[in-house]
């Protein structure tokens, strides 16, 4: 694959992807910079973890960088829309690295916190506004935004904009912009409302489609952990014994359940953090920062929250709740494993949760392994499925017949525990 000097990017913008340390553009990038560069629309099929947002930020630093004009006051060069405020941050955080050296400037609108500093910012004019729609809507009401010197617009992660419910917001947005105008519109999958969205907002667009799904889905080292629900935090306290994990990311379905988590590995002095919907805008930020920073090893998240987290390293995902939509595997375990990485993916299921593990299975069509080995794999949590691993003793065998028939979990386990050696014959 070519590297980055043959896209022809401003020398400012190239001393800062060394200064980030890319060496070579991810497939999205080098399909996508260079039609971007020619000022063509385009199509992205990719989601978070492929490189996107250099994919785009860089080409749209690279124009206003060579064409400096200064933005009048309440107007940006280029808008950048995205579904949650974490995004929003993170593209914000990457086009001030990336445009440093240009001086470019850029903002960030979203809700949650006080207007009163968007507001100001955006009376200076701004290059890049990164924003989520709700805010961005009212400030438009109040006349603090207008659209008359917008050159690109991007619409990114389109397809989350839906799930989440603010695709008529997008709409109402769509509507007040400039016709002529670079657009640019991401979305992972392409259900039939963006599909005619793209139609009407893109002319003549280029398609560049990077479907990591299947081969991130393949780099991670998936695991299931049957276990009965009460054993769940103790399970999690022993993984995080292997001190060389050093970034975990553990997802639950409620916030709730996230607090908990975090309440439970506090009282195995663990340090973690929990980000959802009930954090403030601070303490998510917070959270964040130790995370990146590795103050704290564990982040419990629900999975809106986690949709924006843009931490490259993380190396351990668990599913301490498996998710209801089992398109969330998919997107939970590709936190890990990004720009090329590996990562492991382990999802403790208890005997409620058969069902939706099947629905996983179904959706990424593979049936996970089944970890057998840890402390807490209990019998009564497994179903019965035929073994993807080694050694299950055959039907009628002496060993078959000693398992413990119990279908009480917390039994099994104790029996369990007093003989270990069932332990790797118990699948
Ligand atoms: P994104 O898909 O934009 O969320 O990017 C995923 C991660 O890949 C981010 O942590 C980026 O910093 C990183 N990244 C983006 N482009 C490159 C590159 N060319 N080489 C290495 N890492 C990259």
């Amino acid at each position: 694959m070519s590297d980055f000097k043959s896209l022809k990017l401003l020398p400012e913008i190239m001393e800062a992807i060394e200064k980030v340390g890319y060496t070579t553009p991810t497939p999205i990038q080098a399909q996508a910079i260079p039609h971007l560069m020619e000022g063509k629309d385009l199509l992205g099929i990719a989601q978070t973890g492929t490189g996107k947002t250099a994919a785009f930020t860089l080409p749209i630093l690279n124009k206003l960088g060579s064409n400096r004009v200064k933005a009048r006051p309440a107007r940006m060069r280029c808008l950048i829309l995205t579904p949650t405020r974490e995004l929003a941050s993170q593209i914000n955080q990457n086009i001030q690295d990336y445009g440093k050296k240009l001086n470019i400037k850029s903002t960030v609108i979203f809700g949650g916190v006080g207007q009163r500093p968007q507001v100001q910012a955006m009376s200076r004019g701004q290059d890049f506004l990164v924003a989520t729609p709700g805010r961005l809507l009212d400030l438009m009401g109040q006349g603090h935004v207008l659209y008359d010197q917008l050159e690109v617009f991007v619409l990114d992660e389109a397809d989350r904009m839906l799930d989440m419910g603010f695709f008529n917001d997008v709409k109402k947005i769509i509507a007040k912009l400039p016709k002529e105008k670079q657009t640019l519109l991401f979305s992972a999958t392409m259900p039939k409302d963006i599909a005619n969205l793209a139609n009407s907002l893109l002319k003549n667009p280029v398609r560049v489609e990077i479907t990591p799904e299947a081969s991130t889905v393949e780099k991670i080292d998936q695991k299931i952990n049957f276990v009965d629900k009460t054993n769940k935090p103790l399970l999690l306290e022993s993984i995080l014994k292997d001190k060389s994990i050093k970034t975990m990311l553990v997802f639950t379905r409620t916030k709730h359940g996230a607090n908990r988590v975090v309440k439970h590995l506090d009282n195995f002095l663990i340090k973690s953090a929990a980000i959802h919907g009930n954090k403030s805008q601070g303490a998510r930020e917070r959270a964040l920062e130790d995370f990146k920073n590795g103050k704290i090893r564990v982040l419990v998240a629900t999975d809106i929250a986690a949709r924006g987290i843009d931490v490259s390293n993380i190396t351990h995902i668990i599913n301490y709740d498996l998710p209801d939509d089992p398109k969330s595997y998919v997107h939970r375990i590709g936190r890990t494993a990004r720009a090329g990485r590996e990562g492991v993916a382990i999802s403790f299921c208890d005997p409620n949760e058969r069902g939706l593990l099947k629905d996983i299975e179904k959706t990424i069509k593979q049936a996970i392994p089944v970890d057998t080995e840890h402390a807490f794999h209990g019998v009564a949590a497994q179903p019965s499925r035929a073994p993807q691993t080694k050694g299950r003793p055959p039907k009628g065998s002496p060993q078959r017949a000693s398992k413990p028939k119990s279908n009480d979990g917390k039994e099994a386990v104790t029996k369990k525990k007093k003989r270990p050696s069932q332990r790797a014959r118990s699948r």
